[in-house]
């Protein structure tokens, strides 16, 4: 079917896929929320797109996908050709078709915005999923070895976009992970309602089917030295993320029941996707496997954010009695996607704006009995351009909760292993790379290279996408000089 006539998005409304019903969401299910679009429905989505000639949605994505183009190649059902443009640009696509805040990005430049913005991350997945099931695969039959090999710590989607990109120029990758699965956090920190873990093992298969070799359960530093990877190969690209915890300071933090966010949702998505329960805990964090049983509970969460919204999500199909989102702006400051918002209060969960956490209450045993917050109002903006949040004098109330979940955000941490090459890290903890006359993404030691959250800090998986791509760019300019 071809586009049927230019102002389609008049006629046709915006619609996403199906949702699973809210009361299946309340009652456990932690499948992914947005169903599939079929073959019309994705036609005519892609349809309502303008082609205006000028398409922001393009330059807002962080990878630059061809997005009028695919859509275009959707509406003739040239399916597999889409998927092969999706792909020139993202090594991910069916990932971030999921999972991107594309209220953000893409989406929220459409020209048609007023109108209701094209479905352009549904119709990503829709084209990548239907490609794949349907025997589409990267062409690899004109890729030719360099005959070169390149270490890649992380399995995150940094390090699986550099892969990715390695193999295509013909040079051997092998992703070392400490864990027991590839993904990162897309695998153990993002839930499975936004992201179902089929899709990362069916993007495993694809990538090893390329010639992309996996060495997990391996943690560098530890099991296998720098120094190993950089004697083996010819460069080493380094995507090992950002784990610190943003330490907020705030008295009872470490009561019993009080826990931060990413032990949290590590640990449940290992459960509830079966895999090893009892695998390695991340470094630091070893005593937060055993999580407490919210079934019945009353539930605070800290934090606005996405972490925050999947926290909240999470607590509410593992039973929670009530589950409150405690957060120091106004809702309009809040850092994460406006649409896990909307889907987190269809869920129950209650919003309480304008509130900072000013201590944590202890009962019997030591144990968390609440929040003592804050009200607050917006005064003058911070260096970022964010409005300050002012408490208010004798406002203070006590949220009641039996666990409280803190999720203020991440950062990096260079590892010693790292700095010990001559790598230098910023006092944020990133890892310096590109700039000083360098290549892009390399670091000051000429055979190491690192991207994503590592380098940027806590950011998106797209961002991190385009950082691994790039990167590897820079790698095989390197090393096929
Ligand atoms: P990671 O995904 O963190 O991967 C790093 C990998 O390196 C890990 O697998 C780790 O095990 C491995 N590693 C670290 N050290 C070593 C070592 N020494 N040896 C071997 N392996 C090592 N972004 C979005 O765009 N949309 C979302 O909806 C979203 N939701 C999120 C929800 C949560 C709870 C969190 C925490 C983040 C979310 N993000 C989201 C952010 C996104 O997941 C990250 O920005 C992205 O995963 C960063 O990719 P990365 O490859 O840099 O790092
Ligand atoms: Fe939109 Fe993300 Fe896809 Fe880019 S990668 S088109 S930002 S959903």
């Amino acid at each position: 079917m071809s586009r049927k006539h230019a102002f389609q998005f008049l006629d046709l409304p915006r619609t996403m896929p199906q949702r699973i019903p809210v009361e299946l969401r309340t009652s456990g299910d932690w499948g992914e929320l947005y169903g599939k679009f079929g073959k019309e429905d994705a036609q005519y989505q892609a349809g309502r797109c303008l082609d205006c000639g000028n398409p922001y949605c393009s330059w807002k994505c962080p990878v630059h996908n061809a997005i009028p183009q695919w859509l275009q190649l959707v509406q003739e059902n040239r399916i597999h050709e889409a998927a092969t443009l999706c792909h020139s640009t993202n090594p991910l696509p069916e990932v971030c078709g999921r999972v991107c805040p594309q209220d953000r990005l893409c989406e929220g430049s459409c020209t048609l915005e007023e109108f209701g913005a094209v479905t352009i991350g549904a119709v990503e997945k829709y084209i990548v999923d239907t490609a794949l099931a349907t025997g589409w695969r990267p062409d690899m039959a004109a890729v030719e070895s360099t005959g070169k090999r390149v270490a890649v710590i992380g399995a995150g989607p940094a390090g699986l976009a550099c892969a990715d990109r390695l193999a295509h120029a013909g040079v051997q990758a092998v992703v070392y992970d400490r864990y027991e699965q590839i993904g990162g956090l897309l695998q153990f920190g993002i839930p499975s309602f936004k992201l179902d873990k089929s899709v990362i093992s069916r993007r495993r298969n694809v990538l090893e089917g390329m010639g992309v070799q996996f060495r997990l359960g391996v943690e560098i530093g530890r099991d296998v030295t720098l120094e190993t990877l950089l004697a083996d190969y010819d460069a080493v690209f380094v995507g090992t993320g950002a784990y610190r915890y943003t330490d907020g300071g705030l008295p009872g933090q470490d009561l019993k029941n009080v826990l931060p966010a990413l032990p949290f949702l590590v640990q449940n998505s290992r459960i509830v996707s079966g895999s090893d329960a009892h695998g390695r805990p991340i470094a630091g964090w070893e005593d937060t496997l055993a999580l407490p049983d919210l079934e019945g509970k009353r539930v605070v969460v800290l934090g606005g954010g996405d972490t925050g919204m999947d926290c909240v999500r999470s607590a509410v199909r593992l039973g929670a009695a009530r589950v409150t989102c405690a957060y120091r702006r106004d809702e309009a400051s809040m850092p994460g996607s406006a649409r896990e918002v909307a889907n987190a209060r269809e869920e129950g969960v209650r919003f309480l704006f304008n509130r900072q956490p000013l201590s944590i209450e202890a009962g019997a045993d030591d144990e968390a009995i609440g929040v003592t917050v804050v009200e607050t109002h917006l005064g003058e903006p911070d260096a970022q351009g964010r409005r300050n949040a002012v408490p208010i004098e004798g406002s203070e109330s006590l949220l009641e909760a039996d666990v409280v979940i803190i999720a203020f955000g991440f950062s990096p941490t260079a590892p010693a292993w790292l700095t010990a090459q001559g790598v230098e890290a910023g006092n944020n903890g990133r890892i310096l790379a590109g700039g000083q006359g360098r290549l892009p993404f390399q670091t000051a030691h000429p055979r190491l290279f690192a991207g994503g959250d590592a380098v940027r800090g806590a950011d998106l998986v797209v961002t991190a996408v385009a950082e691994g791509r790039d990167a590897a760019a820079a790698i095989v300019a390197l090393i096929t000089a």
